[in-house]
């Protein structure tokens, strides 16, 4: 089966600010607080460090052949606004243009923007889908924005323009961030005033998964996807979480994502593909069709480029024929 990851990063302290990470680390190490596995900040955050080390892919190229995944959308969210970045967001474009040809088809690229960054973000963002060959746009509200805010609409038309899609962060994130725009509901006004956009509910899935199920329910242009799925707050555990969710009659609108490398340290791409897929795991009884439109399908369906290039790779084949 072909199988597209949805939603990943490039793991690399060039993409994400230490401070995002810091937050994270105190967050875990919380979690641990009074256990016998009790753990340091410092200590997390030393690991999460080392765990953001592959600067050029190849070790998530690695994975992704482990795994038996065709290709990967990777994100770059803007967080300019809101922490200090290691490099200014036009650097990480280019360096994800270069990642992209180091490792040929085998990655899709949304490209980060902020509404505050003004009239010169929508040009560079055109420029990104234009002369980069980018497949859509990123959007991180918990660095203080609604996915609705007026001044994402220039972007929007742009997306509507080439036909490219909107990816946005939901549920809750590190805690140096504000997660009152990250609830889905935020994105309605959006998906209302651009119906010929489509908008993905990241995390979707995993965080206020009945917010978001409503929404692909009832707004043609909205989507989810399930990147961290192991991680799902659910009283029987992350499979009933999904178990649930592809019951609820929108199978058409889920989107399979790892969020590597979020989980890279208790699991592999592979094992983590093998307990979604396995006999008795929570896509088990779906419809053959369902299943592949979730690993792959509906997310190749909203990215243009990819029917373009599948339709050039029929053309060269009927040639060489
Ligand atoms: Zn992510």
């Amino acid at each position: 089966m072909r199988i597209v990851d949805g939603h990943a990063h490039v793991a690399s302290m060039s993409f994400i600010p230490r401070d995002f990470v810091a937050g994270a680390a105190r967050n875990i190490a919380a979690s641990g607080i009074g256990s016998a596995k009790a753990v340091t900040v410092k200590q997390v955050q030393m690991l999460l460090e080392a765990q953001h080390q592959d600067h050029h892919a190849d070790q998530l190229v690695h994975e992704m052949d482990e795994a038996g995944v065709s290709k990967t959308v990777l994100l770059i969210p803007d967080f300019s606004h809101a922490l200090e970045c290691p490099l200014p967001i036009t650097e990480m474009a280019e360096r994800h243009r270069r990642i992209r040809e180091r490792h040929p088809g085998r990655f899709y690229v949304f490209q980060g923007i902020d509404p505050r960054s003004g009239i010169e973000a929508v040009d560079f963002f055109e420029r990104t889908i234009v002369e980069y060959g980018f497949d859509g746009l990123k959007l991180y509200p918990p660095c203080g924005y609604s996915p609705s805010d007026a001044r994402l609409f220039p972007f929007y038309e742009i997306c509507a323009k080439h036909r490219v899609p909107v990816l946005l962060h939901t549920g809750p994130t590190s805690p140096v961030l504000e997660f009152e725009f990250a609830h889905p509901s935020r994105v309605d006004l959006a998906a209302k005033s651009f119906p010929a956009v489509n908008f993905i509910l990241a995390h979707g899935g995993v965080n206020h998964t009945a917010d978001a199920a409503l929404l692909c329910a009832y707004r043609p242009n909205v989507y989810l996807d399930i990147a961290g799925f192991p991680g799902a707050l659910h009283p029987q555990g992350w499979k009933q979480n999904l178990r649930d969710l592809v019951h609820l009659g929108i199978n058409h609108k889920i989107i399979f994502g790892t969020d590597w490398p979020l989980f890279s340290m208790t699991a592999s791409t592979k094992s983590c593909i093998e307990d979604l897929l396995t006999d008795g795991g929570p896509l088990d009884g779906l419809p053959r069709r369902d299943v592949e439109n979730i690993m792959a399908g509906t997310i190749e369906r909203l990215i243009p480029r990819s029917a373009e290039c599948t339709r050039a790779a029929k053309r060269e084949l009927a040639c060489s024929a």
